[in-house]
């Protein structure tokens, strides 16, 4: 359940129900209003751990509403849109957040080629693999520990953040001393340790929606970090597996819509995975801004028919430039006919 805390309830009041409910075994997270004044407080499982003493004295305290029993902490039930902060940057609905950058981080001197263009296109992240996940134990498995470094001090001569995928919580201690975003893979979705570790951090999370998994299994990942304590969850729709072999995985425009509807979390497209070829990287990146994505992440190479990873799927830098003004000309033209909507 949630409670909203009525404006005349005194600090005090709501301090007290804090402490009692520290007392029991209810699990919960309290919010703070811009003076940190205690606002609300979400509680799981339900009432009925509560004892009833308490459930009265929450009702004439504040509104007392229920959240998604499965995952109230990602539920839409809690709030209606948010935003996770990246330094100075904010990943939500009012920007567009665009990342990019090479499937793998091949050597140091690939990197700073393509960060240059990344930051010229008006992204704000930099991306690369540095432990690649692959299909076959004998092609590239990146760079390892060593492109964790690169990437970070890459992004950051470029004035751009880091976003790097980790595959394992044992590799997380490097990752959490100088990248800005862990990425969390489609096939580390349900890897449950993985999700328990990142929720022990505060480091802001992309987490992949796993090739075939549901939406509610999907939610019910974001819900295992955030209930860890970690509120920076960014969702991320890179394909499912359909029965369609054209195409490397269908990209599930639904899934963009229908989340909005279902969380507050951020949501962004993965338009690469999601087709696996080029010449669909755009179109696909434009369909899913248009139904509401906050966010692209897109792979780009110098030359992406030398990409040691995913070069099928692998754009060209000038491609990169246009396709991210493209882009930006569409979230504005999204969010304008929106607030110009509401005007009237
Ligand atoms: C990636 O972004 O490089 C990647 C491996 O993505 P996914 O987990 O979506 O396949
Ligand atoms: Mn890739």
């Amino acid at each position: 359940m949630k409670l909203t805390f009525h404006t005349q309830t005194t600090q005090a009041q709501r301090s007290a129900f804090v402490c009692a409910l520290q007392q029991t075994h209810v699990r919960h997270v309290v919010w703070h209003d811009a003076s940190r004044c205690i606002t609300g407080v979400a509680m799981w499982p339900g009432h009925e751990m509560l004892v009833p003493d308490m459930i009265a004295q929450a009702e004439t305290l504040g509104e007392v509403t229920a959240l998604h029993p499965d995952y109230p902490l990602a539920s839409i039930d809690l709030k209606p849109s948010g935003h996770v902060q990246v330094g100075a940057h904010r990943i939500g609905p009012d920007t567009l957040t665009l990342m990019a950058g090479p499937c793998a981080i091949e050597s140091a001197e690939q990197l700073e080629a393509i960060a240059v263009h990344v930051a010229a296109s008006g992204a704000q992240f930099l991306r690369g693999g540095a432990y690649k996940g692959r299909t076959s134990p004998y092609a590239f498995q990146g760079l390892g520990a060593k492109a964790i470094e690169m990437l970070s001090t890459t992004a950051k001569r470029h004035g751009l953040y880091s976003v790097c995928e980790v595959v394992s919580e044992v590799h997380l201690p490097a990752y959490l001393s100088c990248i800005d975003v862990l990425q969390v893979g489609a096939r580390n979705m349900q890897n449950f340790t993985l999700l328990k570790a990142i929720g022990q951090t505060q480091t802001p999370v992309l987490l992949k929606r796993g090739m075939s998994a549901t939406y509610h299994e999907w939610l019910l990942a974001a819900e295992y970090i955030l209930s860890h304590g970690n509120p920076n969850v960014i969702l991320c729709e890179r394909g499912i597996r359909s029965f369609e072999p054209m195409t490397r995985n269908t990209f599930d425009i639904n899934a963009i819509a229908l989340m909005r509807t279902l969380t507050h979390l951020p949501m962004m497209a993965d338009p690469s995975h999601g087709t696996g070829q080029r010449a669909l990287v755009g179109p696909i990146a434009k369909a899913a801004v248009a139904a509401g994505a906050m966010g692209v992440m897109c792979e780009v190479h110098t030359h992406p028919d030398r990409s040691m990873s995913d070069a099928a799927q692998a754009l060209d830098c000038s491609s990169y430039q246009q396709l991210a003004l493209a882009l930006n000309v569409l979230h504005h033209v999204m969010t304008d006919s929106v607030s110009s909507a509401a005007a009237h």
